[in-house]
């Protein structure tokens, strides 16, 4: 595979994207002094920019997304067969592949039923919002419209998910939020809270979820949302004892559980959907980046069907159903590539490589923090890992945001693209993060971690 800069001239190309793109999460002032990087072919784990340099992506595009890899010619056959011969209708009537794959997807699913269609991660929760506000005016006379999320997770960019994410770096400066969003406190064991009971961590971080929905008043709380294992907020998975607690005190006081599979969903973790490790039964479940691997936009909202029954009646006729459309919910390309996407995860056996592969790669970060004190604490499940960094073990004092990015910064001019995470500002910017194709090799690992290996060195030794 060769980078294809024959098609354009690099320069150009580079120059429009420094003069004209505004980029995703960036900071410009930075960004405009440096050498912007216009990625131009994608082949397995592999990328190439416009120079000509090659990079392994364990980040798959950066946030977690090409869960099968780059160049699948299959897919994007599938999904340009699929436009020639039907490109969009709304979702108001059927379509063949999101019929197709809302079969495929909910065998998956035991206990859920429906699919809605749209395109973003943020849309797809947005939309599991709107369910749960609606069921609240419709079965609880408008009362149980509070939806408790988790300080650190993240659900969206939207001013709705927005407000139901705890992250300040995130939030702040968008405000004044939406009304009846309220937060519970985070379960990341590492940091756990200084009143907290360290014994038993998971039944008190589950426990904290209980005191909010009586402060708040049990028939004022619709639904919690939820990351199986926290992402952006610092790949966080839940400490033993968490999820049956949580499970027993939404069913006690009649709160659905919505599960957010953004980053999770379809094999990142090892099993198809992340909530599947812990054997818990939500009522919601959302699903975006790994749908269709980035290959076309899709995203999905999952109800059971007792959630979907509570829309067939009203006593208003005009309200007795889901009033919402996503115009390009009805675009087949999604579909088309999720049915492919799904069909590849199957015949190369990609979740037994996840479990396979997730315990190399976590074992060898392990071994890392043998050898490197400034690691603190190495955390993941199947091929979604992280580490935080920390100035002193005792005191798990973070580093300094500019030593994540040296580190970050060190891998990537060795060929290699590893990701961060982040929280605020100040605190708690300190998590590499790393979540490469389920297709990775062993050998690939070693190459990710070798890199990083020689980052600690080369940044800890000039510190
Ligand atoms: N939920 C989680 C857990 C995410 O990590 C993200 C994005 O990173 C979203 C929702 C929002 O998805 P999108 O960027 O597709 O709107």
């Amino acid at each position: 595979m060769t980078n294809n800069v024959n098609e354009f001239d690099s320069i150009d190309v580079v120059n429009s994207d420094r003069n004209h793109v505004w980029h995703h999460l960036t900071q410009h002032k930075a960004f405009e002094k440096s050498d912007p990087m216009v990625i131009v072919n994608g082949k397995g784990l592999r990328v190439w920019d416009a120079k000509g340099n090659e990079y392994l992506d364990a980040v798959s595009g950066a946030v977690w997304t090409v869960n099968v890899g780059y160049g699948r010619t299959e897919i994007a056959d599938a999904v340009r067969d699929q436009l020639v011969k039907m490109n969009y209708f709304a979702q108001t009537a059927g379509n063949v592949p999101a019929a197709q794959f809302a079969q495929k997807l909910i065998e998956k699913m035991p206990g859920m039923s429906r699919v809605y269609y749209s395109n973003s991660g943020s849309e797809a929760n947005e939309k599991a919002f709107k369910i749960v506000r609606q069921i609240a005016h419709k079965k609880y006379g408008g009362k149980k419209t509070k939806i408790l999320y988790r300080d650190r997770d993240y659900h969206g960019t939207t001013i709705g998910t927005l407000s139901a994410t705890g992250q300040f770096e995130r939030k702040n400066q968008y405000g004044p939020f939406v009304p009846d969003f309220v937060e519970v406190p985070h379960c990341c064991e590492y940091r756990a809270q200084d009143e907290a009971d360290k014994e038993n961590y998971g039944i008190w971080a589950a426990d904290q979820i209980e005191k909010v929905i009586l402060a708040e008043g049990p028939e004022t709380v619709g639904a919690i949302c939820l990351e199986p294992i926290t992402a952006g907020g610092g790949v966080i998975e839940a400490p033993a004892g968490y999820w049956p607690r949580v499970q027993e005190i939404c069913k006690k006081y009649d709160v659905l559980i919505h599960i957010d599979e953004v980053v999770c969903g379809l094999g990142r973790t090892g099993q198809w959907f992340g909530y599947q490790h812990y054997n818990i039964q939500p009522d919601i479940v959302t699903m975006a980046k790994g749908v269709a691997s980035g290959y076309a936009a899709i995203s999905c909202t999952v109800t059971t069907e007792a959630v979907f029954d509570a829309f067939k009646e009203d006593e208003d006729p005009r309200m007795g159903y889901f009033r919402d459309i996503s115009t390009f919910g009805g675009c087949t390309a999604g579909p088309a590539a999720a049915l492919v996407n799904m069909q590849i995860i199957e015949d190369e056996n990609l979740l037994d490589n996840v479990n396979t592969q997730g315990a190399y790669l976590i074992s060898q970060l392990n071994r890392l923090k043998e050898k490197h004190d400034i690691i603190g604490d190495v955390r993941g499940k199947g091929l979604f890992a992280g580490f935080e960094m920390v100035k002193d073990r005792t005191t798990k004092e973070p580093v300094d945001e500019s030593v994540v990015m040296a580190v970050a910064g060190h891998c990537m001019a060795n060929g290699v693209i590893i990701g961060r995470t982040n929280r605020s500002f100040k605190e708690f910017n300190n998590t590499i993060c790393l979540a490469p194709a389920l297709i990775i090799t062993k050998e690939e690992i070693d190459i990710v971690v070798n890199a990083i290996d020689e980052a600690l060195l080369a940044v800890t030794s000039s510190l």
